[in-house]
């Protein structure tokens, strides 16, 4: 498979039984379908992000790309909870495409709307 935005190979790395691919150059991940959300609630996964973000910003900037496993034009989409983050998905196989270091953000969110909803608790 070959990375849609740097047109680098991927190199596939495993967390807990999961397996994603993340690109050798820009070193963007793609999930199939779900991974990254599975991926979301282990612990320690934020760790396959080890791409600098820096540069994940510079690739964040390339939006029209196909998938590369279907070939199919991918849309862009943003993450509901946190807007500033831009990922693309296929319509097609459901697989999503993370730029380096949007991976860790994603995740962080839980970890902070955990601990949020945990004060609010103890305030009632
Ligand atoms: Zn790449
Ligand atoms: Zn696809």
């Amino acid at each position: 498979m070959e990375c849609p935005k740097c047109h680098s190979e991927f190199k596939a790395i495993k967390y807990e039984g999961i397996e994603v691919d993340r690109c050798i150059k820009c070193e963007g991940i793609w999930f199939d379908v779900l991974e990254h959300e599975e991926l979301k609630k282990i612990k320690g996964s934020e760790s396959i992000d080890s791409g600098d973000p820096e540069k994940g910003k510079e690739y964040n900037k390339i939006d029209k790309i196909d998938c590369p496993k279907c070939k199919t034009q991918m849309i862009r989409m943003t993450d509901l909870n946190q807007s500033h983050i831009w990922y693309e998905k296929c319509s097609i196989c459901n697989g999503v495409f993370f730029d380096a270091g949007e991976f860790k953000d994603f995740k962080k969110y839980t970890l902070s709307d955990f601990i949020k909803s945990f004060i609010t608790k103890e305030r009632k």
